[in-house]
């Protein structure tokens, strides 16, 4: 059996942060991955969405924009195979600088996958390693469809796994994956049809920000349908693919995605031989020091189910190390305030309460709301007229802001700055007395009435 002081279960954003932090301290670490090191973000997910996304917002500038700027461009062609291929190019030299980094705080590598035989021992390829601290960095998995012929639908996997541009495509999912997707989809000349259980995709969002995102969305041409649940999915003679739904609805295409939710790589980590308590979706229970029911064991990032993004699991991570190796006792991970973007076109950014959140915590008297909805001046000259629209929800006398929330384009850029503010603690009076940036879509966070 082989002795480290940390062995980490998945070299994904989480695990490779956390990897690396315990290297830089002097720890012996055993990184353990079963498939490419960069795990989700990298090699099907924040990565090779952002790639497709940034063509798709090109492509969609030059047909949309520029020529109400006199540029009289037209696309000869738009080669999507080419595209995936120089994205995984991309991909592929990621994986080498992991490795490096890795290398370079003495982080070993092993390819295979973990489960545990007891508390503190893992296998992997029929070897045993032990470590006084184990980290499980597994991350998830797309869920799959639950409905007669459910196998038929694709996940996001297969979206990046395409080769060829389907002609039309139907979205299934209310999420925010699904409404990336569609979005790309849409930008590269797909036909797209969307179609969510409930009245808005979203739903955990701010109203503003949905409601606008369904309107630009139909307005940009895509097909939208709510209240639709699909009921059964059957592959036609001629190969395509018809989703039936409760309503009586059926739409038919060339590929039909499920984006709805996922689930947590555990099922076959044999936690069956530990004392790590799970909740009833598979998800790892931990506390606010990431540290499971099992002495000795952590788990971070997806796996835990609390906040699905590529910078928790990195944060979780590196503050996990710095409290095993770097003798920081009280390090932890706030999970209040998170900042997040959806790449959809435009994008959405938000931070803290929504509306109805601040309103059902605190009541109406704590409550006000600022709000304000302009034409970006990147389309002043343009015939479509893309709004952007943000709000500030502030609480009680002060004013602090508890939520931050814009769709429009740029705003993807424009929530870093914002966030670190309101993490601070800033009221509306400090956003106030910050002089604007003129003329920038941001500036209408600074001047709200
Ligand atoms: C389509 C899509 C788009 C996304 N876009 C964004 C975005 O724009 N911004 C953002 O912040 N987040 C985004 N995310 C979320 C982000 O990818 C995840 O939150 C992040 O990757 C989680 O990191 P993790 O370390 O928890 O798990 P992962 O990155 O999933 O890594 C887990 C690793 O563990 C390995 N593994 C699993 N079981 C075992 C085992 N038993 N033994 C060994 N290895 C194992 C897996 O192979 C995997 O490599 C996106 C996700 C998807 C699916």
């Amino acid at each position: 059996m082989k002795t480290y002081d940390y062995l980490v279960i998945g070299g994904g954003s989480g695990g490779i942060a956390s990897a690396n932090r315990a290297g830089m301290y002097g720890a012996k670490v055993l990184l353990i991955e079963g498939n490419e090191l960069g795990g989700t973000c990298v090699n099907v997910g924040c990565v090779p969405k952002k790639v497709m996304w940034q063509a798709s917002s090109m492509l969609e500038m030059i047909h949309r924009d520029a020529a109400s700027y006199g540029i009289h461009a037209s696309v000869e062609s738009f080669n999507f195979s080419e595209l995936v291929k120089k994205r995984e190019a991309y991909i592929e030299f990621l994986h080498g600088a992991y490795q490096r980094g890795l290398d370079s705080n003495k982080v070993e590598v092993v390819k295979g996958y973990a489960k545990f035989k007891d508390q503190h021992i893992l296998e992997v390829n029929g070897e045993l390693y032990t470590a006084p601290n184990i980290l499980i960095a597994t991350g998830g998995k797309p869920s799959v469809m639950k409905i007669p012929g459910g196998e038929l639908a694709l996940d996001s996997n297969d979206f990046f796994a395409l080769t060829e541009q389907p002609k039309k495509v139907v979205m299934l999912g209310a999420g925010y994956i699904a409404a990336e997707l569609a979005g790309v989809m849409h930008g590269m000349g797909i036909e797209v049809h969307w179609a969510y259980r409930k009245e808005r995709p979203l739903r955990s969002f701010d109203k503003m920000l949905t409601d606008n995102l369904v309107e630009m969305s139909k307005e940009a041409g895509l097909y939208l349908y709510a209240n639709s649940v699909a009921k059964k999915i059957v592959k036609e003679a001629d190969g395509q693919v018809s989703v039936y739904f409760e309503n009586g609805k059926k739409l038919t295409a060339d590929k039909v995605f499920f984006a709805g939710g996922r689930v947590p790589n555990t099922s076959q980590l044999g936690l069956e031989n530990t004392a790590i308590k799970q909740s009833e979706q598979g998800f790892i229970e931990v506390d606010k020091f990431q540290n499971t029911s099992a002495e000795g064991v952590y788990a971070i990032g997806d796996v835990i189910g609390k906040i699905d993004l590529t910078p928790v699991a990195i944060a979780a991570g590196r503050r996990l190390s710095e409290r095993l190796f770097n003798g920081k006792t009280e390090e932890y991970l706030d999970y209040n305030l998170v900042p997040t973007v959806v790449f959809t076109h435009p994008p959405i950014a938000t931070i803290g309460l929504t509306e109805e959140e601040a309103l059902a915590q605190y009541g109406e008297k704590q409550i006000k709301v600022y709000r304000s909805r302009f034409t970006p001046m990147y389309f002043a000259l343009n015939d479509y007229r893309q709004k952007c629209e943000m709000k500030l929800v502030c609480l009680g006398e002060d004013e602090k802001i508890i939520g931050l929330h814009g769709i429009g384009i740029g705003v993807d850029e424009m929530l870093q700055g914002f966030a670190v503010a309101i993490k601070m603690g800033a009221t509306k009076k400090d956003f106030d007395q910050t002089v604007a940036i003129h003329p920038t879509g941001s500036e209408e966070f600074v001047t709200m009435r």
